[in-house]
């Protein structure tokens, strides 16, 4: 209430949340799709935890991903295409205790997003965006994508997509301010969670491109990754993802990378012998600008009011 202090620590009930406290409504995503490892992966972690539902929230726009928000039993905002970057940076600016979850696609974020896509890198406020890469306009039919490789049959380009693809990877390096940027896999759920968890946990935005497949329009994209995990490179370190023992079993490639080095994340970002999956690059002392936006948050109104007068009087003299 207007001149009441906003009191965000409410005593609750201990309560322990299960993994179907966040289950939403069924996903309607077609069966195979990787979004329902992701959306496992996030439940996983919500319950792991112990996050309270109602201080979740997920943020999409448009797209199949972006049905996210629907099937968690949190607060959720199913925006407008390429919006929920500046949705969900305009929620923590006014409730940073809340754990804000972004959930865009490769349409959704590289191509009418992009320019918000920029300027959420440069804010870094703490906030995990999740991009779900499937090289393709799933919702709207394939159609080509900012990420569709060259030459592949699109609805919109059946004899070939004609420009070379866009690397989300490459370019969130390319971004003032980045302080997490990560690539993982949806079809690997040890190092899909790892990831995510990881990113969770960064204090600041964590951007993280996801490998998802799309069983029904761009299946091909990743085949052969799925079925050669040689054609993957672990990247390790102990700043980066923490690797549990078994994916050395699965992935025969590792390379110990240090996630400071951006020339080096550059050039990992660049390869195409092989497909890295991990921290690129990570600065935890990077601005934040959810830590400027909180300043003032618990001052009344009479308090506001006094603040504004002083600096009033500060140009009258
Ligand atoms: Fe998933 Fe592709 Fe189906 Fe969309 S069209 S729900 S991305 S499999």
């Amino acid at each position: 209430m207007f001149g009441l202090k906003p009191d965000w620590s409410l005593e609750l009930p201990p309560r322990y949340f299960t993994f179907e406290d966040y289950e939403g409504g069924e996903g309607r995503w077609c069966p195979g799709c990787g979004d329902f490892a992701v959306l496992t992966a996030v439940q996983r972690i919500c319950r792991d935890k112990q996050l309270a539902p109602e201080k979740v929230v997920c943020v999409s726009g448009i797209g199949c991903s972006s049905r996210f928000p629907h099937y968690m039993s949190t607060y959720g905002f199913h925006g407008l295409h390429g919006r929920a970057i500046p949705v969900a940076c305009g929620v923590k600016a006014r409730r940073p205790d809340l754990d804000v979850w972004v959930a865009t696609g490769d349409g959704d974020c590289c191509s009418i997003g992009a320019g918000h896509w920029i300027h959420g890198i440069r804010y870094n406020m703490n906030i995990t965006v999740m991009l779900f890469d499937n090289a393709i306009y799933g919702l709207t039919k394939k159609q080509t994508s900012p990420t569709s490789p060259q030459g592949m049959s699109t609805n919109t380009h059946p004899r070939g997509a004609v420009l070379p693809p866009l690397n989300p990877t490459q370019v969130t390096l390319g971004l003032t301010n980045a302080s997490f940027v990560a690539q993982t896999i949806d079809w690997n759920p040890l190092h899909l969670h790892a990831t995510l968890l990881a990113a969770h946990e960064h204090r600041g935005l964590s951007f993280v491109r996801i490998l998802q497949r799309c069983p029904t329009y761009s299946d091909h994209v990743f085949e052969q990754l799925q079925s050669d995990p040689s054609m993957i490179t672990m990247l390790e370190h102990d700043d980066g993802i923490p690797i549990n023992p078994a994916l050395h079993r699965v992935f025969e490639n590792s390379l110990t990378h240090d996630p400071s080095d951006m020339k080096a994340a550059r050039e990992l970002a660049d390869r195409t012998d092989t497909v890295p999956i991990g921290m690129f690059y990570y600065d935890p002392t990077r601005p934040k600008y959810d830590e400027y936006t909180a300043q003032g948050l618990d001052v009344n109104a009479d308090e506001k009011v006094r603040a504004i007068n002083e600096e009033l009087e500060r140009f009258a003299m």
